[in-house]
């Protein structure tokens, strides 16, 4: 990556809270794009008054104007339309699509040498367009969803057991959809697998909660998450970064990996200041493999559709 430096297009709720989780941990420089005049300034400037009482320091800029962006490191896309109740992620994809394509082109044009990471909706699909459309290294375009899908699943399991979060690792594959692929074998309360701990029935009962985190928040807000979401991408900044190594699951490139062939999908990555560094492979159980399968067809047939409206 090339500076400290971290744009957020979107001054909507995942941007904007996005923007302050950063600027409380010391990221670096942000700045903060809307189109819509006065927003992204607005809540730009309100968070460096926050600063004095936060004890942060550092430029955060709002603005519309893309020049502001130059010279970012990270450029994380969260412009585009969140879900409302009785919708899909898949049903913004038609106007989406338009918007990150608008935007990808920014990003090639004002910040060429970027990490970009992707939040708008629907997510692998989303990846895929950006990476369509700036044409840059497949290391260097992620999408956020499984650091969000991983923590909404090891909250659940650290409230079932009555343990501390900071204990559980869950992790897990697929699209960012409901028919993602929560992984117990792989998710651990301090290094016991949770399989040690919970029975079967309960760990199925934690993994329909997982899936249907998105759509329960929706069902209680109106609209979409964006705390945690949020949370999830500034994970993964910070990862870029400090070059850090850390693995976490993220929408990555995947071509020979897990025999992909050549799309955007969750799998746990090693993350660095190259982006995307390593897609780790996990030996799949032939009922994980038969599940990651089902949800990449979907992501497969996005794409699709990607493609026809690019
Ligand atoms: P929001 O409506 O609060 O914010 C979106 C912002 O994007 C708005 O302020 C809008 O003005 C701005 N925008 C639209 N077009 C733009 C453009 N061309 N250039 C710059 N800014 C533009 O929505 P939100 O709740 O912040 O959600 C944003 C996106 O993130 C949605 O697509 C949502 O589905 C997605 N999302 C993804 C995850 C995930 O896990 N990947 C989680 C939550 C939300």
């Amino acid at each position: 990556m090339s500076g400290n430096k971290i744009t957020i297009v979107g001054a909507g709720n995942v941007g904007a809270t996005t923007a302050h989780i950063a600027a409380s941990r010391r990221i670096g420089e942000i700045a903060l794009l809307d189109i819509v005049k006065g927003l992204a300034e607005g809540k730009a400037l309100d968070m460096a008054h926050a600063g004095p009482v936060q004890r942060y320091d550092g430029t955060i800029v709002g603005t519309t104007d893309w020049s502001k962006a130059e010279g970012s490191g990270i450029v994380v896309i969260t412009s585009g339309l969140a879900r409302k109740p009785g919708m899909s992620r898949d049903d913004l994809l038609a106007k989406n699509v338009q918007i990150v394509k608008e935007v990808s082109e920014k990003v090639a044009k004002f910040c060429p040498d970027s990490i970009v990471i992707v939040v708008s909706n629907p997510l692998d699909a989303m990846v895929y367009a950006a990476a369509k459309v700036t044409g840059f290294a497949k290391n260097r375009i992620l999408g956020m969803a499984g650091a969000l899908d991983a923590a909404r699943f090891s909250h659940f399991v650290a409230e079932e057991l009555g343990v501390s979060s900071e204990d559980v690792r869950g992790i897990l594959m697929g699209g960012h959809g409901d028919d993602m692929v929560p992984l117990p074998r792989f998710t651990s309360v301090a290094g016991i697998p949770v399989t040690e701990l919970l029975d079967g029935e309960t760990i199925a009962r934690l993994i329909e909660r997982t899936r249907k985190g998105g759509i329960e928040i929706v069902d209680l807000l109106g609209s979409s998450a964006y705390y945690a979401p949020a949370a999830g991408v500034v994970k993964m900044a910070e990862a870029i970064v400090a070059d850090s190594k850390a693995i976490m699951p993220c929408s990555a490139y995947c071509d020979r990996e897990y025999d992909v062939g050549g799309y955007f999908v969750g799998v746990p990555v090693m993350l660095g200041k190259r982006g995307v560094e390593r897609v780790v492979e996990l030996k799949l159980e032939a009922d994980e493999r038969a599940e990651f399968d089902r949800s990449l067809e979907h992501v497969k047939q996005l794409a699709a559709k990607v493609d026809k409206l690019l």
